[in-house]
């Protein structure tokens, strides 16, 4: 046996009890030292009977005197026994554990741990928990010490993980770390962190197994990541591409505005990059509006006047046709683009200089041998497997990765530590704060007052955004039926402006007319499911009106709020709120940079709720936490030094290679 055997390999656990783990995501023994407490009751303080206080939380060894099973009056089933040690007798009080007769018969020697209370004006011990001990110096699992109570569910009580916990520890683990880095680190032996979190003898103790495991967890992800990275080198370029700076100036001429300094810093690296026989992997992060498309086009550029192809993919078709606007508008006539979603046909795609579309292109028949340069926006929404599509092949071109989701520093680390970063950080000139109010229910009916006024007076055009309903990151029928109440709703509300209803389900062609009227300004309200949350530029709309934002993360509302301030008006941010105050919600009132708000989110809540879940990508930890910059960054630091290591056992660590 060892780590990575199946838990149902051990004494006791049947396809029952492993069923049950597997529900914890407990699959292997190593899962098992990974399912760490969420708390300990101490039980530490072992009494004699005539020392006992009421109100502590104590443990004694006694023997049982006697125990019955009795009903009160009001029909609750009671088990009230009695035990003594050498100072003196105790009542002991259960409730409902009718069963307990049957193991507790007088003259048994227990170890009881619980509180100390009145029953009947008489002082006894409440619903203790209790063991059986062989002898008076047989050791305890379940009291008289530290307790551990672990996440539980249905049929695996605390009591039980405890008890396969302890059956494991005389396991053999070697460490992987030597005593050199233990030291420098500040780290125990693996094994004796295991001990230490399962059975500590104090809060101290728990919590320095407790870094162990966090830097073991840390350490697998910073690992893989390196990986990914040394793999990734080994591709090679074929024909290594020139660019020279004359070339970029001609680029730079192009633009109808002048770069920010973060899209320079930006570009500048991507065409060093692209200089390279390696192929960039590089990551360009920046908030919605800080002009990434720009970016990524002077990447075009550069691939083009080497005579070569570039391919940009985006997550949704609107998106994919905004991109081709927008290069369109920027190269004119001097780039050939080519624009492919699923409603393209098969022969209208005509050899191109630049590929834009969704995932369509993976399926249509483009010969991609000549293309040296990929955008990838909004990455996160991309499976693994349709990127290596991109990018596998003989000739692996240069890949830059787009996304408006704020990552905070401590992820960036870690799960996108493979890949070279580029920030915007600041928004071209003269782009706006947007006005944002979190407003209470009994607020509603003033606020559309006050929005009525707006829209005519500032004739402008507003969003409003209804999140989904159900927890996954699809929408369903149901999330459709109720951003269609709100639409009636709001139509009734707003009778004399044109409303329009968007959301995921409706086809392709409906949804760009639809943005097309409301760009238009043929539609004045658009109501929306979050589908609007990424890309879409409508400079008229100033107002911004979410329902239900605290269901939103704070990265998700700060982009849906990008959507508006995109014009010369001034804008507002509405969040309708179904809670009473919300300290996170407020910050949406005083912050304005995506990139504070995630790191602030990150902190209130874990990585999950900040980005969603499933569509973030981002991995759950289960003993580290991603606010512990110091612990990443040693983990990163040791990561790289076992990576180097000759004889550093690779295989074991790696499950999955990117
Ligand atoms: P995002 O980063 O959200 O993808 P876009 O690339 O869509 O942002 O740019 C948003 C808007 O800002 C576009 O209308 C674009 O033309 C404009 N823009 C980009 N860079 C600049 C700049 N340096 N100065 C002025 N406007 C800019
Ligand atoms: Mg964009």
């Amino acid at each position: 046996m060892d780590l990575n055997s199946k838990i149902s390999d051990l004494p006791r656990v049947g396809s029952f009890l492993s069923n049950k783990f597997s529900k914890l995501g407990i699959h292997t023994i190593e899962d098992l030292f990974y399912h760490v407490p969420s708390h300990y009751l101490d039980y530490s303080q072992i009494r004699k009977i005539n020392e006992l206080r009421v109100d502590e939380v104590v443990t004694i060894h006694a023997k049982v005197v006697s125990i019955t099973n009795v009903v009160s009056k009001r029909g609750i089933k009671m088990q009230i026994g009695s035990v003594e040690d050498e100072t003196g007798k105790l009542m002991v009080v259960w409730f409902n554990q009718q069963f307990l007769t049957k193991t507790l018969y007088p003259g048994k020697l227990v170890s009881l741990s619980g509180k100390i209370g009145f029953f009947n004006k008489k002082i006894c011990m409440s619903s203790p928990d209790y063991e059986i001990l062989d002898s008076e110096d047989s050791g305890t699992v379940h009291t008289g010490r530290l307790l551990p109570i672990y996440p539980e569910t249905a049929g695996l009580s605390s009591k039980w993980i405890r008890r396969i916990i302890l059956n494991s520890t005389n396991l053999e683990v070697n460490d992987f770390l030597d005593d050199e880095t233990l030291n420098k680190y500040d780290l125990v032996d693996y094994k004796k962190a295991i001990n230490l979190v399962h059975f500590p003898e104090s809060l101290e103790e728990a919590e320095i197994g407790r870094k162990r495991l966090a830097f073991n967890e840390l350490l697998k992800l910073e690992i893989q990541s390196e990986m990914r990275k040394i793999v990734w080198q080994k591709n090679k370029i074929k024909n290594q591409l020139k660019i020279s700076k004359d070339q970029m100036n001609e680029f730079i001429k192009l633009l109808p505005f002048k770069l920010t300094d973060s899209q320079d810093k930006a570009v500048n690296e991507i065409v060093a990059d692209m200089n390279k026989d390696v192929p960039m992997n590089r990551l360009l992060e920046g908030d919605v509006g800080s002009g990434k498309t720009a970016v990524a086009a002077a990447g075009i550029y550069a691939s083009f006047v080497n005579k070569k192809q570039s391919i940009i993919m985006a997550p949704t078709q609107i998106l994919a046709e905004q991109h081709f606007k927008t290069l369109n508008l920027l190269f004119k006539d001097k780039l050939k683009i080519q624009l492919v979603t699923a409603q393209t046909k098969q022969k209208d795609i005509v050899s191109s200089d630049v590929y834009v579309g969704t995932h369509a292109l993976l399926h249509k028949v483009i010969d991609f041998s000549n293309v040296s340069f990929v955008v990838i926006d909004e990455q996160h929404r991309f499976g693994v497997e349709q990127r290596t599509h991109l990018v596998n092949g003989s000739n692996t071109p240069h890949v830059l990765t787009m996304t408006a989701t704020p990552i905070p520093r401590t992820i960036a680390l870690t799960s996108y530590g493979d890949l070279d970063l580029s920030v915007l950080n600041e928004s071209p000139k003269g782009r706006q704060i947007i006005t944002t109010w979190v407003v209470p229910e009994e607020k509603r009916k003033g606020a559309y007052e006050w929005i009525n006024k707006q829209m005519t007076s500032e004739n402008c055009q507003m969003f409003v955004v209804c999140p989904l309903i159900s927890e996954s990151e699809h929408e369903t029928m149901k999330d459709i039926k109720s951003v269609t109440t709100e639409f009636a709703k709001l139509k009734l509300q707003f009778s004399k402006f044109k409303l329009g209803l968007l959301h995921g389900k409706l086809k392709p062609k409906e949804k760009q007319e639809i943005l097309d009227e409301f760009r238009l300004g043929k539609i004045d309200i658009l109501v929306t499911t979050p589908v609007v949350e990424v890309g879409i530029d409508i400079p008229n709309a100033s107002i911004m009106l979410i329902e239900a934002s605290e269901r939103f993360g704070l990265a998700q509302l700060h982009q849906l709020r990008g959507r508006v301030g995109r014009g010369t008006k001034k804008s507002y941010c509405l969040l309708f709120a179904n809670v009473k105050y919300s300290k996170r919600l407020k910050a949406m009132e005083t912050m304005h940079s995506g990139f504070e708000l995630a790191e602030l989110d990150l902190k209130l809540r874990g990585p999950g709720e900040v980005f969603g879940t499933a569509q973030s990508g981002f991995p759950e930890l289960k003993v580290a936490s991603w606010n512990n910059y110091e612990l990443i960054h040693d983990a990163k630091e040791v990561a790289k030094q076992l990576i180097n290591k000759k004889d550093f056992p690779i295989k074991n660590w790696i499950i999955q290679t990117v």
